[in-house]
């Protein structure tokens, strides 16, 4: 088990500035997921850390080890890429054992090292078959037990399940976070996948544009998000978001929403310099949306219903209350509902809120 440094990391690709003042310590045996928007540095990080693309300054230990100029081979990781990368003249076997091999280890070892992560990854009934014979979650599993046999202080996980239908994703997903209880080893994941980052994480690193924008435990980023973009990346349906005017400060944050009745938040996390007067973005999750009739409410017509059987989610039309920046490409409210048949499409709701739950 070891831990990964990084220290003032910066990456240009010649004019463009990719890593931007990295500065993250990463625990023995610690799993870590690395999320945030295509192109905002993910994998230019997970490969900088990995030795397959240099950094333009700053260190990265391993171990206690500085390695930020050490060759790929020699800096205790593995990695397991989306694509799999194996080799598809070699058996199943002769892939898993490569690394080894490379290594000159004795072939009794090799073998038992194959035959061990094998039966890990219950992939022993395929060891001599080629990698063009297997599906899609057997391959990902012969590439991640190429990864363990070389008994890694790092693994290093590259989208490694973006290529699997929805149900294998969810196996894998479950057996990857079996993995990292039972090898106890450091792990970093790259992922777009927000169910991947929630669940398998202890904590995620929200990236932006090449910096870190927060670090947490999945909760904690989901309960506390410390801006705007990091709450609207983690949580689906994702958060709506209402702009408003800050009216007063004298108890909480009194606002004034266009299509709400005046809403008192009662405590803030912080002021953030605020001030009265200043423009403001109220955001609520779906699941503290509700049509009861209690809390801050106001009338809407229920635009579309999604019924997903343990829940379902409303698209709610508020009049002058319109959401900025939706998935939907709509301005309309969106609420997720506990499990029950949701009202009919076209009915009028009193959509509502409880002002303690609302974010600033
Ligand atoms: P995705 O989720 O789409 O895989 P990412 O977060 O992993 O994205 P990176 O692949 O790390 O993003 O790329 C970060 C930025 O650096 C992108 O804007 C990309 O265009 C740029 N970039 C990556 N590799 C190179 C390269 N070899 N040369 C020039 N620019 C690059």
């Amino acid at each position: 088990m070891s831990d990964v440094k990084l220290t003032s990391v910066q990456k240009y690709y010649a004019a463009f500035h990719a890593l931007r003042d990295i500065d993250l310590t990463i625990q023995p045996g610690e799993f870590v997921v690395m999320v945030g928007p295509s192109g905002c540095g993910k994998s230019t990080l997970l490969k900088s850390i990995a030795g397959l693309s240099d950094i333009t300054s700053g260190r990265i230990e391993i171990a206690g080890r500085d390695v930020t100029r050490t060759d790929p081979g020699e800096r205790g990781i593995a990695m397991v890429f989306q694509s799999y990368a194996l080799y598809p003249h070699m058996s199943v076997a002769q892939n898993m054992g490569f690394g080894l091999k490379i290594m000159k280890r004795p072939r009794a070892e090799i073998d038992a090292a194959v035959r061990a992560a094998a039966e890990i990854l219950r992939i022993t009934d395929v060891l001599d078959k080629k990698p063009g014979q297997l599906s899609g979650g057997q391959r990902q599993r012969v590439a991640i037990g190429r990864a363990i046999t070389r008994r890694p202080d790092v693994f290093l996980f590259d989208e490694p399940l973006s290529n699997l239908d929805a149900a294998l994703r969810t196996q894998m997903r479950v057996e990857l976070a079996t993995l990292h209880k039972r090898l106890g080893a450091t792990m970093i994941y790259v992922t777009h996948d927000q169910v991947e980052a929630m669940t398998m994480a202890d904590r995620i690193v929200v990236l932006r544009a090449g910096r870190i924008e927060q670090v947490g435990a999945p909760l904690e980023l989901y309960r506390n998000p410390v801006n705007h973009f990091v709450a609207s990346f983690l949580g689906a349906p994702r958060m709506n978001f209402f702009e408003g005017r800050l009216r007063d400060l004298s108890a909480g944050a009194t606002l004034e929403v266009p299509g709400l009745p005046e809403v008192t938040i009662p405590a803030l996390a912080a002021d953030h310099g605020l001030r009265p007067g200043n423009r403001v973005t109220l955001g609520l999750r779906p699941e503290h949306m509700r049509i009861d009739g209690r809390g801050v409410t106001t009338p809407a017509t229920l635009r579309l219903a999604e019924e997903l059987g343990r829940e379902s989610v409303l698209y709610a039309d508020a009049g002058a209350l319109r959401t900025t920046g939706s998935d939907t490409g709509t301005e309309s409210v969106t609420l997720l509902l506990g499990a029950g048949t949701p009202p009919p499409e076209g009915s009028t709701l009193q959509i509502g809120f409880d002002p303690a739950d609302a974010y600033l």
